[in-house]
């Protein structure tokens, strides 16, 4: 769950060798650290093992933006080399204003603007993943616009229940995203994709979830999609020259999660590609990832200061301790959205204190602003304690809202014992700076 900077030095939490009792002196809570070696030897990793098992047709390790992104981790991604996969205009601007090459951009969304791809178009992302009949009029008329040929991925869904929270599972039937294998639907996309020559169609693309352990559900993900991508051989006789199974893969947020590896999930995965390759006679496909939480939520924490203790009588007796945070779910929303589950410590001390059944709080004005709904904290948790979460890294920030108009967190990169701001605390200025006075 911690990441790997991560040491208790006499029971304090210690990022990269700095106390969590100088990180918040320094910082202030709220505050998300993240830890930047760790980041990296992350993405290199996917980067690395994509190239172990697949060689030649290793295709591209796109990190999802759409999990955290700022201008310094987009420069990251351009100096370890991986790709980008950017869902609106406003990522897009992101890696862009960190260095990334176009060329190694992947645009993806199920209502892109026509500005978003008149934008993405005309920079020459490298490839646009088609969500609907409409986009691929709309990315034709882009394209001839630029007198570009724009190459262009189709996104299946190929009837998959992954085991996963419902709301982020994506690729059963009944979902907004993709075109539908067995309904028909993705044969009309491809033919409406087939009509205009400033379309070049590269491949096929699928996203089945998020917080996926093992990797069955990618096996048969390829296994549905190659069946597709020999189907199309058959009718037209060339074969589509690249495969994208998107991302998904589990962290552990709680103890009793083990994060996915690459190695845990690429060799199988890669097994899978050449069974299909042999099923249905074709050849190896150029083969990309996409993965987001995998990369960046195991490398950072979230640092909270309790404001308040309340020991609550929840019927018969029982009491829960009720420990209220300096913030919640502004900044972490995925408690509220998904059930997600997080684990917490007292991050500046050790307490021998009996642990007592609790719930972790924010400061916003409902109910369900939870953080962690049971844990067994310590009955001498007090105001001014400092509090962690670990693996806070995905769809935390990114997720973030100025709910109660709190301001939203910064975000600092600790690497080598020195920590530096890459994205700063909001302010009461900025709260203020779209209102309009009258
Ligand atoms: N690719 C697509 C198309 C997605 O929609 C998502 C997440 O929603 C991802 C990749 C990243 O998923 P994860 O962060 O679970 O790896």
């Amino acid at each position: 769950m911690w990441s790997k900077d991560v040491t208790f030095l006499n029971g304090e939490l210690h990022l990269s060798g700095i106390s969590s009792s100088q990180l918040a002196e320094d910082f202030g809570t709220p505050t998300f650290f993240l830890d930047e070696a760790a980041f990296k030897s992350r993405a290199l990793a996917w980067k690395n093992e994509l190239n172990v098992e697949f060689g030649d047709s290793a295709g591209t390790i796109y990190y999802a933006a759409k999990s955290f992104i700022c201008t310094a981790v987009a420069q990251w991604i351009k100096e370890i080399g991986i790709g980008i996969d950017v869902c609106t205009g406003g990522e897009l601007a992101v890696a862009l204003a960190g260095g990334i090459d176009p060329g190694k951009i992947e645009l993806h969304g199920n209502n892109k603007s026509v500005s978003e791809i008149d934008r993405a178009v005309s920079v020459g992302v490298k490839t646009i993943v088609m969500d609907s009949l409409y986009e691929i009029e709309r990315v034709a008329a882009a394209a001839k616009k630029y007198g570009k040929r724009q190459a262009v991925m189709l996104r299946l869904t190929p009837g998959i229940e992954a085991h996963t929270h419902e709301k982020i599972s994506t690729a059963h039937e009944d979902v907004k995203f993709g075109f539908s294998i067995s309904s028909g639907a993705a044969w009309e996309a491809i033919n409406r994709v087939l009509d205009f020559p400033e379309l070049e169609i590269r491949g096929v693309h699928c996203h089945i979830g998020s917080q996926i352990f093992g990797s069955e559900a990618h096996e048969i993900a390829t296994d549905r999609l190659m069946g597709f991508m020999a189907q199309y051989r058959d009718k037209f006789g060339t074969e589509l020259p690249e495969l994208d199974i998107g991302g998904g893969f589990g962290i552990a947020y709680v103890s009793s999660d083990v994060t996915v590896e690459p190695r845990d999930v690429l060799p199988a995965i890669r097994k899978a590609v050449a069974k299909a390759c042999e099923k249905y006679s074709l050849s190896t496909p150029s083969v990309s990832l996409e993965p987001g939480r995998n990369i960046v939520g195991p490398t950072m924490l979230t640092l909270y200061e309790v404001g308040t203790v309340k020991n609550v009588n929840i019927g018969n007796g029982v009491i829960r301790q009720y420990v209220s945070v300096d913030g919640g779910m502004s900044d972490n929303i995925r408690p509220a959205l998904y059930d997600a589950e997080y684990s917490a410590v007292i991050a500046q001390r050790v307490s021998t204190a009996p642990l007592v059944n609790s719930r972790l709080v924010g400061k916003h004005c409902e109910t369900g602003d939870i953080v962690i709904n049971e844990i067994a904290l310590p009955s001498d948790i007090a105001p001014g304690d400092l509090i962690a979460t670990p693996a806070t890294g995905a769809y935390g920030r990114s997720m973030a809202s100025n709910y109660n108009h709190v301001p939203r967190p910064p975000v600092v990169a600790v690497k080598d014992g020195k920590a530096r701001v890459i994205v700063r605390r909001e302010n009461e200025e900025d709260l203020l700076a779209l209102d309009v006075k009258e």
